[in-house]
């Protein structure tokens, strides 16, 4: 394929970075084998639907119930992943949550503690594949949900819609080599490299309204 639309971006830091949260080998598996599948496999979509290659996904994931399962499927992978890369980052470089989304956090969710609870219960609740959310609804208000497969609170189909200020990957792709099949292990960990750094600035992006 020439100039394929989309690509796969670098990943933001060394992939033995995260450890020992995330190691190496799940972080080199998961970006360079199952992000790049669904990288190539959303381009040859755009071979078969130009108008996808002018779009962007945030445009594609508000319409896409219009479009085929693998667009729905390697449209949100792509998505969801090139996100969830960014909301990640080594010890020393994650931040901290911000006033401002504290405050929200507890007006909404009850405290930080309360939030990280509910989104790990939502990602153990989910069953088989699938990622867990924090997300700014339509009225401003924070919430938790998650999603099945790779779909996303951006699109029409979602139950709960809204903006994605934390996502977490809860397929065992994301986690099965070094936490088996202990999931709420992993979430635990997921924590202690959460980057919340990014995490304030999606929360300002989103309550500003776009
Ligand atoms: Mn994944």
């Amino acid at each position: 394929m020439t100039n394929p639309t989309f690509s796969l971006p670098a990943l933001p830091y060394a992939p033995e970075a995260l450890e020992p949260s995330i190691d190496t080998a799940t972080m080199n598996i998961h970006h360079g084998k199952h992000h790049q599948a669904y990288v190539d496999k959303l381009n040859e979509q755009v071979g078969k639907i130009p108008e996808l290659g002018d779009m962007s996904l945030e445009r594609m994931m508000a319409q896409i119930s219009k479009f085929p399962a693998p667009v729905r499927n390697n449209g949100g992978g792509h998505f969801n992943h090139s996100m969830f890369w960014t909301l990640m980052a080594p010890a020393g470089l994650c931040g901290a949550p911000s006033a401002e989304l504290t405050a929200k956090i507890t007006a909404d969710l009850g405290g930080l503690d309360a939030m990280k609870e509910a989104l790990n219960n939502a990602a153990i609740a989910r069953f088989g594949s699938g990622w867990s959310w924090l997300i700014m609804t339509a009225d401003k208000k924070l919430a938790i949900t998650s999603t099945p497969n790779q779909d996303n609170p951006l699109m029409d189909v979602a139950e709960t819609k809204g903006t994605p200020i934390i996502g977490v990957d809860v397929w065992e792709h994301a986690y099965y080599l070094k936490f088996q099949n202990k999931r709420a292990d992993y979430l635990k960990s997921w924590w202690s490299v959460a980057n919340w750094n990014a995490i304030n600035q999606r929360f300002t992006a989103a309550s500003a309204g776009k």
